[in-house]
């Protein structure tokens, strides 16, 4: 298979133009080369996904998969779905790329839907989750400088959350995995635990002492890669009356929970509260690269000059998120989530009961949901998951994560559980 490369280029640009087609119907596909050049940031699974549709998903070898992973919670409509190969295909022909320096009607579009269907007033885009954070950070800490007259603000933050890969978010991440290496971090970050009101209230009191400096408390509603955690009600309606009393901004880390994932559209919609602020990226674009921070507009303090992005809020990929948005609505998938999350729960559930020895608990919301082992051998059993045709994903050491396109049907779902089951009857023996 001819390769295009830059001396091609400089010698024949013709012969590249040729080189181009070819080059794009299939590529040769050789782990090592491409180890060779790609930094090793990544432990891989010895496989390349070179083709999809629905929940299933094939390898440059044919071998057929059930996609339980969708992309790390991602691939909203599944694979080649017929609204996001039109969307891409219109928007493509229309216009792709122009700035911000300009209006752009499907950024706004796209805006308006997030607006009338969540608690937010104003949209920022941006291309990833980490970013959508640090745009939350920036905004608390103005909102701070500016409205709280605080000089030196503290957000905080949980043990075993995520927020991303940025120098602010691995500092905001209460993982000192992420962190090691990578010092000095962004100062400005508390960590507390998790689902625990006392600690939460100690903290605040004991950074408050002498003059305020809690500006935020950031936390996702149902921590994923931290093990698929869902939070407690009472828990974040106590932060929420905290927050209200003593003006802190409650901001939400939908990235992973958000569109649908849970059950309901927003993961805020499990606890009977709304936050101040709140991040997208994931499972918005069902695929394209984009990230939000949505505020209200008691909070909306960032002005022209304060932030930016380059790509954020193109109209590529916000034309093909407004469709997201839109088949989501139109097919019910939120209600589709709830529906075969009960099923998927209920299955797994036979499966702690038949397999006590190696499972422990199944918990979560929706179709995000976590399978609780008892020691950590979550990677072994995503490894044979995986030669049984499922895949699965890790959620920490001891959790095996679910995370299906949201237009999963009733027959996948029962068929990712047989998968299982032959999984843990073999890991048992
Ligand atoms: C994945 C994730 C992020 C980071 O998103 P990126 O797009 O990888 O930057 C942040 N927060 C949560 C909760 C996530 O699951």
């Amino acid at each position: 298979m001819p390769v295009v490369s830059l001396k091609n280029l400089v010698k024949n640009p013709l012969s590249v133009l040729s080189d181009v087609s070819s080059a794009k119907s299939e590529i040769d596909f050789q782990p090592e080369t491409f180890d060779a050049h790609v930094m090793t940031t990544y432990g891989r699974f010895p496989v390349a996904l070179t083709r999809g549709e629905g929940c299933r998903v094939w390898d440059s070898e044919g071998l057929e998969y059930l996609d339980f992973v969708a992309g790390i919670a991602t691939c909203t409509l599944g694979h080649a779905h017929p609204a996001m190969i039109d969307a891409v295909t219109q928007q493509i022909k229309k216009l792709h790329h122009v700035s911000n320096l300009y209006y752009i009607p499907e950024q706004g579009a796209l805006a308006q839907w997030l607006v009338e269907h969540s608690c937010a007033d104003k949209v920022f885009f941006c291309n990833s989750g980490a970013e959508a954070n640090e745009g939350a950070i920036k905004l608390a800490r103005k909102y701070a400088h500016t409205q709280l007259n605080i000089a030196d603000p503290v957000i905080i933050t949980a043990n075993a959350s995520f927020h991303g890969r940025t120098l602010a978010t691995i500092t905001a991440t209460g993982q000192p995995k992420y962190q090691k290496n990578f010092n000095p971090l962004v100062p400005g970050f508390h960590y507390v635990p998790y689902n625990d009101i006392q600690a939460l209230e100690a903290a605040i009191a004991q950074l408050n002492a002498e003059q305020p400096r809690v500006a935020a408390i950031l936390l996702e509603p149902l921590q994923g890669e931290g093990g698929v955690n869902p939070g407690q009600a009472d828990y974040f309606q106590r932060i929420r009356q905290i927050c209200d009393e003593q003006k802190i901004l409650l901001i939400l880390d939908e990235v992973q929970v958000g569109m649908g994932r849970t059950g309901k559209l927003w993961g805020y919609e499990n606890l009977g509260i709304e936050p101040d602020v709140f991040t997208l990226a994931k499972g918005l674009g069902g695929g394209v690269p984009i990230g939000a921070t949505l505020t209200k507009q008691h909070c909306d303090v960032l002005r022209p000059g304060d932030h930016a992005s380059t790509f954020g809020g193109n109209p590529f990929v916000c034309g093909v998120a407004l469709s997201v948005c839109q088949t989501l609505a139109q097919q019910t998938l939120v209600a589709n989530a709830q529906a075969r999350g009960e099923q998927l729960r209920a299955g797994l559930a036979t499966l702690v009961s038949k397999y006590d020895d190696l499972v422990e608990q199944v918990r979560g919301w929706g179709l995000i949901n976590g399978l609780v082992l008892t020691s950590d051998q979550a990677i072994d059993i995503v490894r044979a998951a995986m030669s049984e045709g499922l895949l699965l994903v890790p959620a920490g050491p001891r959790v095996v994560r679910f995370v299906p396109p949201l237009v999963v049907s009733a027959a996948e779902i029962d068929a990712a559980v047989d998968k299982l089951d032959r999984v843990l009857s073999q890991i048992a023996d």
